[in-house]
């Protein structure tokens, strides 16, 4: 079976110029549906003369009508590109689910995102100003946010359509002409959006899509000498080559890693109301999102209770297909099952299982499904509390007291987010000051936050900041006119 039917694009084409073609090398690679494993579709295996094609559509775009736009009109394309998003909203989340293995109710809070993104990026893009600066008498100085110029776009497959969307909508808002990169494994919502951008009125070649493998496109586009900015969320090995690779241009780079999330739970929490976000902040997406709160550091008074109740929640997990809308849907691909299932090998050695849930007789065999596993009493140098292992698996840790969890949390390579839980409130404001994250969030966890907020993180969580008004700066370059009138 496959899902050609009823869409408005063809996902075996690359978007280059406004106009839809044949990737250069003519081959495609097959798209496999993670709950069933059927190939359901095929995209395009993009060349270096790919990327090519697409910078120079995109600077073409900058020369031309795309460039010569104010920013009010391109804030209302983006907002009528959020509205057709919304229209669309269901099949997106339907091809989603099924290229991602999604459960279909993530997928459409993924398309609802989406959407958000394009909202807010469009009513932002005539917001942003320069200063005036006061300077020597006789002089006035002030400072202009310019687009950086043809941005590339590299990301991962856990989101994507979110993902898309921050990093996408903030560079058009700003003015800058993108080539996105999707990942191999989650292509097809990004070629829907593409198709979207037309109806929207988005000039050619202002956005440009050029699916492939990120060893061959991936690399051309982050390497290329005619991009001016580097946008890059995915994995630390492969954030550190694009580093590499946009340091030979000399160009910006933002990277958004991976990461080891803490909840730290003291012992005066309001457990009730915690207990859902203490087990859903690491199951969304099966376990494979960067910020999913891995690590529970629980302070040692409650740890047995917190311990019993955690194990309750996950003894009641059902995982199987997408559509199905179970607790957690498969893995991405076999080669995740795999990384993952050698982790949880490996905790099943040297640790205690606390609570496990269930794969659903319906699960088909070919999928990717993995149980999700609590491993308690975890010494926090042991892997499983060091590593990312982008999966459905969440270690228990417990704690003394404050300068303890302090220390736990801060303990590892990684700082993109962290959960404080406990109703004190100078200590709410003195752990979330001296947390090495880029986000904190105190008596809640919103794996990411909303639309609004922005996002990055610290240590090898990566630098820069997406989301947010905070993203328009990144995607821009501040100018400074100094004028000397007497
Ligand atoms: P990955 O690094 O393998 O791939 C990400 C993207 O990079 C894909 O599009 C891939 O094709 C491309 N790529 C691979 N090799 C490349 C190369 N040599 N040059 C250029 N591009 C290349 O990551 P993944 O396995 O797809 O995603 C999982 C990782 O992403 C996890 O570590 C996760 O934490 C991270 N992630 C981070 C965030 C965040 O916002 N911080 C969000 C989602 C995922």
């Amino acid at each position: 079976m496959t899902i050609q039917d009823g869409l408005w694009f063809d996902p075996a084409k690359l978007f280059i110029g406004g106009g839809w073609r044949a990737g250069g090398g003519g081959e495609t690679i097959p798209v496999e549906n993670p709950s069933t494993g059927e190939v359901i579709a095929a995209i395009a295996r993009g060349t270096a003369e790919d990327v090519d094609a697409a910078v120079a559509a995109a600077q073409a775009a900058l020369d031309g009508a795309w460039g010569a736009m104010t920013a009010t009109e391109r804030g209302r394309i983006l907002m009528r590109l959020a509205g057709l998003v919304i229209e669309r909203a269901e099949t997106l989340a339907q091809l989603e689910s099924a290229d991602v293995g999604k459960p279909l109710v993530q997928a459409r809070n993924d398309a609802i995102a989406l959407a958000r993104y394009f909202e807010f990026y469009g009513g932002s893009a005539d917001k942003i100003t320069g200063e005036t600066i006061p300077y020597q008498s006789g002089s006035t100085v002030l400072t202009l946010r310019e687009p950086h110029g043809v941005t590339a776009h590299v990301i991962p497959w856990n989101y994507p359509m979110q993902i898309l969307g921050r990093s996408v909508g903030a560079a058009l808002a700003m003015g800058n002409a993108c080539v996105l990169k999707p990942a191999e494994d989650a292509s097809l919502s990004a070629l829907a959006v593409a198709a979207l951008a037309v109806e929207a009125g988005l000039p050619a070649g202002a956005l440009n899509i050029v699916t492939g493998y990120g060893h061959d496109v991936g690399a051309a586009l982050s390497g290329h000498a005619c991009v001016h900015h580097v946008s890059f969320t995915g994995s630390v090995g492969t954030g550190r080559r694009i580093q590499i690779a946009a340091a030979e241009n000399v160009v910006p780079v933002t990277l958004e890693l991976g990461g080891k999330s803490p909840h730290i739970v003291f012992d005066d929490v309001d457990l009730e109301a915690a207990l859902p976000t203490l087990v859903g902040a690491c199951m969304q997406a099966a376990g494979q999102t960067c910020s999913a709160a891995s690590r529970v550091l629980v302070q040692r008074g409650i740890y047995d209770e917190v311990k019993r109740r955690m194990a309750e929640v996950y003894n009641g997990l059902k995982v199987g297909p997408a559509s199905g809308n179970h607790d957690l849907g498969p893995l991405v691909s076999a080669r995740q099952k795999a990384i993952v299932s050698r982790y949880i090998a490996r905790g099943r050695e040297d640790l205690t299982v606390a609570g496990e849930g269930t794969i659903l007789p319906d699960a088909p065999e070919a999928g990717h499904y993995v149980a999700p596993v609590l491993f308690a009493d975890v010494p926090p140098e042991h892997p499983l509390a060091q590593e990312e292992i982008f999966g459905p698996v969440q270690v228990l840790i417990p704690f003394d007291d404050e300068a303890d969890a302090i220390r736990i949390a801060n303990g590892t390579d990684y700082g993109l987010v962290a959960g404080v839980w406990t109703e004190n409130g100078a200590r709410q404001m003195r752990l979330a000051r001296k947390l090495d994250v880029g986000q904190v969030f105190v008596n809640n966890y919103g794996a990411g936050g909303g639309v609004e907020l922005p996002f990055g993180g610290v240590g090898k969580s990566g630098h820069g900041r997406e989301k947010g008004f905070e993203a328009l700066y990144g995607f821009s370059r501040l100018k400074t006119i100094s004028i000397r009138h007497g």
